[in-house]
């Protein structure tokens, strides 16, 4: 049976406080936890300074049954995490010589002087099982403390990562009984967070296991269905009820699963069931044909491309006036371009290309319009062709509609 193991991280170096590096080794090692189903409920981060260290290892040992650090354990005075853990664990450091000579013969195989600092690096709280460390000098360890454990891995992030997946995985796993930790995610478009949620129901968002969230970036949100179980086939089982229910629920607007994209999945329906796009791109740059292109079926399914850099182009075109309106533009021209392309879906996104924020309720933009055999279908942004969040938005937006309008046509040829 799957035991439930509580986990902390403690990254300590004064160099993480004052925003000098990243603490990419956190967030390393809490993955390594999630795949092997060990929970975490806190990080901390903490300087190069005997005390919070100790009290920082003493808090997370108060929490948790298992806890590792990174960082620290250097050979100059300010890696202080081997006192620390010492100190918080009521136990003396105590040296060992085979530790040293491991050291100094590093040292000879790279034609180094060792100097007298690495001798601290040879101290190790007493009763510490020892971690070999054979991508570095710094020597690692594990504590074990009233039925918990402490682990300490060095900051240097190749040599963290390496003892972690080589070592400290498999200690892990063989010391607990440890379920895995599953995640699936179905990719929607065309359907807003908040009215995703609403049909997807409460009885599966809040249930615990599996979980289901949701994550939206820019016109597409993501359905994460995570399932905790005792093996890699039990989880999938899980998952695969959960999801079946969601693709009853919301099915019409998922696109895809896990790193899948709306560009690859608009381009790749439309080359099996032998469609074709007309594109205009006007005063916005290349927002939709910049993704587009980095779906090697791109070219099998254009039919034409069009780039104007103002909408008064368009204008003239259609024999409009300079008056009219974005969105009445963005539909004329998406459909004009179909037909004249014979394409079966026609994008047109039109934009105002001095404009950069959205000025207010009712200013437009940007115009996208999406054409498919007889039906039209359009939207409004506040943003201008200047914006970044024009561009994601408007793309996102045109494909998921162009998909969602070709879904359930079979051989549209
Ligand atoms: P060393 O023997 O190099 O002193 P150490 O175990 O004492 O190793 P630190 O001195 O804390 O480790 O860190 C060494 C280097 O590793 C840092 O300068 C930094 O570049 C990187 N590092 C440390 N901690 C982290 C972290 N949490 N995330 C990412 N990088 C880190
Ligand atoms: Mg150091």
């Amino acid at each position: 049976m799957t035991q439930n193991i509580n986990a902390e991280i403690i990254s300590i170096g004064t160099e993480i406080l004052l925003g000098e590096i990243t603490d990419t080794n956190s967030v390393h090692i809490a993955r390594s936890l999630r795949d092997i189903g060990i929970n975490l409920y806190f990080m901390t981060s903490v300087g190069d300074n005997e005390q919070r260290i100790t009290d920082a290892i003493q808090s997370a040992l108060s929490r948790a049954q298992v806890v590792i650090t990174s960082g620290g354990l250097g050979p100059t005075i300010d890696d202080m995490t081997r006192q620390g853990v010492a100190a918080a664990t009521g136990r003396k450091l105590v040296f060992h010589q085979h530790l040293l000579d491991k050291i100094a013969e590093r040292f000879t195989g790279f034609r180094a002087v060792m100097t007298e600092n690495n001798r601290r690096q040879a101290y190790l709280p007493e009763g510490a099982i020892l971690i070999e460390n054979s991508v570095g000098t710094a020597p690692c360890f594990i504590v074990e403390h009233e039925g918990k454990i402490v682990i300490s891995l060095p900051g240097v992030p190749r040599e963290m990562k390496f003892l972690l997946a080589e070592q400290v995985i498999p200690f892990l796993s063989e010391r607990y009984q440890l379920g895995i930790i599953k995640a699936h995610i179905l990719r929607t478009a065309g359907v807003g967070e908040s009215a995703l949620d609403d049909l997807i129901g409460v009885d599966l968002l809040e249930a615990s296991n599996p979980t289901v969230g949701l994550a939206a970036h820019s016109g597409v949100v993501d359905i994460r269905i995570t399932a905790k179980a005792d093996s890699a086939e039990e989880a999938d089982a899980m998952i695969s009820i959960v999801e079946s229910k969601l693709r009853h629920r919301v099915g019409e607007y998922i696109f895809g699963t896990g790193k899948e994209t709306i560009e690859g999945a608009l381009i790749q329906h439309m080359a099996e069931h032998g469609a074709t796009l007309a594109l205009c791109e006007t005063g916005i740059g290349d927002a939709v044909s910049k993704r587009l292109k980095l779906v090697s079926a791109y070219p099998s399914v254009l039919s034409a491309e069009y780039a104007y850099n103002d909408p008064d182009v368009l204008r003239g075109l259609l024999g409009e006036s300079p008056e009219a309106p974005l969105q009445d533009i963005a539909l004329r021209i998406a459909e004009k371009i179909a037909r004249e392309a014979s394409a079966t879906v026609g994008i047109a996104v039109v934009s105002d290309p001095h404009q950069a924020e959205d000025h207010g309720d009712d200013e437009v933009g940007t115009a996208v319009a999406v054409y498919s055999d007889g039906q039209s279908s359009s939207r409004v942004y506040g943003f201008g062709g200047q914006a970044d969040v024009a561009r994601a938005w408007t793309s996102t937006w045109a494909m998921a509609r162009a998909w969602q309008m070709l879904q359930g046509k079979e051989n549209v040829t």
